[in-house]
């Protein structure tokens, strides 16, 4: 479980995160909207404590958090299977024959075992961010934060990401998801948060923040996003 509660961020005089209050509970999977500028990836950040919060407490429960993000950023001169086992080893302290094994099972499930011994650029846009989800399943992570995993793709490539999000949803993993696929959101959320202007404008299930929004401005930004 992960609980954000009363979450402030300023960015000098600009408040970005004004009270930010959010219960993810084990399995939950938490879709986050919000117009351009709504601080959607500095609550991300901030729960991964990539940013420090001014006030506010963010309980990440036993919770080990993985970050994926909208550019892929796997080390360039690094094959893939190494970018995976990288971190388990140095920070998890596994033996590279643990790691790998691990990390063959990872790479099985996003669908690129065959592209182990490539490098990143040799990969498309779809496999690059298939291998940096396998990299951060590869570290445990209790809870995954995805902050637009497909924005950067060509929109071939987006299914195929999508595809690996949902099967991870339904093996029951938690995971905050901050994107602009309205229809997936809709089809894999528990949960959706409309964030405007820092603030929670609304929340609850799919069926409740797209088909029945109670604030006006929630309302409108359903409306243009169809
Ligand atoms: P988008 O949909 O465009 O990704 P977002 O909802 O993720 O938007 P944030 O990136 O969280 O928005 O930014 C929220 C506000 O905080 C914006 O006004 C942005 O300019 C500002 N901001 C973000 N990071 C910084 C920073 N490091 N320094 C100063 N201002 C920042
Ligand atoms: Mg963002």
């Amino acid at each position: 479980a992960l609980e954000v509660r009363n979450l402030h961020k300023r960015y000098g005089d600009l408040e970005v995160l004004k009270g930010v209050d959010l219960l993810a509970r084990d399995g939950d999977v938490i879709s986050i909207l919000g117009s351009s500028g709504s601080g959607k990836s500095t609550l991300l950040r901030c729960i991964n404590l990539l940013e420090n919060p001014h006030q506010g407490q963010i309980n990440r429960l036993r919770a080990r958090v993985g970050f994926v993000f909208q550019s892929f950023n796997l080390w360039p001169h690094m094959t893939i299977l190494d970018n995976i086992i990288e971190a388990p080893r140095r920070v998890l302290g596994q033996s590279k024959a643990d790691a790998i094994a691990a990390a063959e099972v990872f790479l099985e499930k996003v669908g690129i075992a065959d592209k182990r011994h490539a490098y990143p650029a040799q990969l498309s846009g779809g496999q690059q961010q298939r291998a940096a989800i396998a990299r951060t399943l590869a570290m445990k992570p209790q809870v995954i934060l995805f902050d637009e995993p497909t924005s950067a793709l060509d929109p071939e490539m987006v299914n195929e990401v999508l595809m690996v999000i949902r099967a991870l949803a339904e093996e029951g993993r938690t995971m905050l998801l901050v994107t602009h696929e309205m229809g997936f959101a809709r089809q894999v959320s528990s949960q959706v948060v409309f964030l405007h202007q820092g603030q929670v404008e609304e929340i609850g299930t799919p069926e409740q923040v797209f088909d029945n929004p109670a604030s006006e401005r929630c309302r409108q930004f359903m409306s243009s996003h169809k």
